[in-house]
């Protein structure tokens, strides 16, 4: 019988964990292989890790990976990730939005041959706000072409991804881009997303302006061709401008003028240049972070895994 991991990304959310239990169990008996659960506990300050760690006790498929803070969970999926021991792994997260049933359907299509399949919200469920749907919009166009127009947040990826994905070892990143980039053969599985079961969404606008940059500057370099397209632009329109000053100079004897035009397009242009020297940066701190190869993640301790890699 196969195996299948269930990487759970876990921040505050002891409220959701005992009812998404039930259901996990509940969905793990129609399954028909074996899974087990890895609950990354990403830097909680509530009692998340005391009732991960009685389920642990009780249920020797419940396995806890408590990192040592938070960082975010995009690098708890691949601590998750990093510790399966899957010939198939999943990702789910805690606050039941996507119903672990899913699993059923995300199995079937794995058993059929795809590496990765991907949960996408139903066809006329768009997402509801309007930052989620031209952050979807914009990173098929210019960064990842295979991402789903509605986005993902659930999937099931074959072992050879999972190795490839863990490989790469990248921060400041999307998993979910990684795993799109990667390739493999891909299928999508629709479902209806569900409202949080209780609490609060932990991505905060910050975040998800990171992960808007994060995803660009990873995928795609298309910032960068737009600056250079945007300088052509503008020295092309400063040269004509040029010929027409000198023109009317020496034709027709208009005199050189122009206080508004010339702040004008000093603030303009030099605007548009701290704009680009941002964008830069961007790209240069993230070089920055790579080279100083700090881990993606940091474990403090885990429970119910082997005890040779039990640390
Ligand atoms: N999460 C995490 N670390 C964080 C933020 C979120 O592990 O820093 C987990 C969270 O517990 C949940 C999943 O990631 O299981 C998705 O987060 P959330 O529901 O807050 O985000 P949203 O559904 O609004 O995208
Ligand atoms: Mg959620």
């Amino acid at each position: 019988m196969a195996l299948i991991s269930v990487t759970i990304p876990t921040y505050n959310e002891e409220e959701n964990i005992p009812a998404l239990y039930e259901r996990l169990r509940h969905v793990s008996s129609a399954l028909k292989q074996d899974v087990e659960f890895i609950f990354v506990d990403d830097g909680s300050t509530d009692g998340s890790f005391r009732i991960l760690e009685e389920l642990a006790r009780r249920d020797a498929r419940v396995k806890v990976i408590q990192l040592s803070r938070n960082f975010g969970s995009h690098a708890a999926c691949l601590a998750g990730l990093s510790r399966a021991s899957g010939d198939a792994c999943a990702f789910l997260s805690a606050d039941l939005q996507d119903p672990p049933e899913l699993l059923v359907m995300l199995i079937e299509e794995w058993r059929k041959g795809f590496d990765v399949v991907l949960g996408v919200r139903e066809w006329g469920e768009k997402p509801s706000r309007l930052f989620p749907s031209l952050y979807y919009r914009a990173v098929r166009r210019y960064a990842l072409p295979t991402m789903p127009a509605t986005g993902t947040d659930v999937f099931l990826i074959d072992r050879k991804v999972a190795d490839a994905v863990i490989s790469i070892g990248e921060k400041n990143t999307s998993i979910f881009g990684l795993i799109l980039w990667s390739g493999f053969k891909q299928t999508v599985v629709s479902y209806r997303k569900a409202p949080r079961h209780k609490g609060v969404s932990k991505w905060t606008l910050g975040r998800k302006a990171k992960l808007f940059i994060d995803t660009f500057v990873s995928f795609s370099f298309v910032p960068l061709r737009l600056m250079s397209l945007v300088g052509i632009l503008l020295a092309i329109a400063g040269f004509l401008y040029a010929l027409v000053v000198i023109f009317n100079r020496l034709f027709f004897s208009v005199p050189v003028q122009g206080w508004a035009s010339l702040m004008v397009v000093l603030l303009v242009v030099s605007g548009t240049q701290l704009v680009f020297l941002g964008i830069l940066g961007e790209y240069i701190w993230r070089n920055f972070d790579e080279t100083r190869k700090r881990p993606p993640f940091i474990i403090d301790r885990t429970i119910g895994f082997d005890a040779k890699d039990e640390r």
